[in-house]
């Protein structure tokens, strides 16, 4: 199958089964969204979203969180994953967004990026869920879903990933195109044990199809 009859059949598939996808990160604004993605590297999203109530109750935007202490802030999220040094990326973050724009969280993916702990990925779920840049996040389902399917078959880092679905999927629907990987990443495309027998892209999966061959020629 041609790459970009694939690409086409994954767009009509989703489509047709998930319309909506969003992001499963509980938040009201690009300050929160950006603090709850931080949160969520290496945490589950259901953990973040425990630890989210209480965080933005203690520290509602980014100047109080800018004059909190290390320790005031590991207390509160000690139950995510790598709490020291979140704590002092999201004070870190907090300080550069008061000192440099002025309190609000900039909008273009470069200058996300200047940001402490925000890297690529994050930029680019910070741009695109809070102020609809389109940008394709390439988290560690999204890069795994895309190269089962055969997406992106022959990319070995998560940049050369988006570029590949960048040129692959339509620019207006890269933002939902990112939700629709992780969210088949995070319930059919298991990392560990991917569901197959329940999944609609066994038709076009690079992947699912290259292990029936397997299994043929063994019989
Ligand atoms: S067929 Fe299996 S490997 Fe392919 S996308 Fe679906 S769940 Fe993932």
């Amino acid at each position: 199958m041609k790459i970009n009859d694939k690409f086409a059949h994954v767009v009509k598939f989703f489509q047709q089964t998930m319309p909506v996808a969003e992001t499963e990160l509980d938040h009201t604004n690009p300050y929160e969204l950006i603090v709850a993605t931080i949160l969520s590297a290496q945490c589950t999203d259901k953990r973040v979203n425990i630890i989210t109530p209480t965080f933005f109750q203690k520290f509602p935007v980014a100047e109080v969180l800018a004059n909190a202490s290390l320790e005031e802030v590991f207390e509160v999220i000690k139950s995510c994953s790598y709490p020291n040094n979140k704590a002092k990326n999201l004070i870190g973050m907090a300080k550069k967004v008061v000192e440099k724009f002025n309190g609000a969280i900039p909008n273009s993916i470069e200058e996300l990026q200047e940001l402490p702990g925000v890297g690529r990925k994050t930029a680019n779920v910070v741009a695109s869920v809070a102020f609809n840049t389109p940008a394709i996040a390439v988290d560690t389902h999204v890069f795994r879903v895309a190269a089962r399917i055969g997406l992106s078959s022959k990319a070995k880092t998560p940049t050369e990933t988006e570029k590949q679905l960048m040129k692959g999927f339509p620019r207006e629907i890269w933002a939902v195109a990112h939700h629709w990987l992780i969210l088949h990443g995070r319930y059919v495309c298991i990392a560990r044990k991917p569901k197959c027998e329940l999944c609609g892209l066994r038709e076009v999966c690079s992947d699912f199809q290259q292990k029936m061959k397997s299994k043929q020629a063994k019989t």
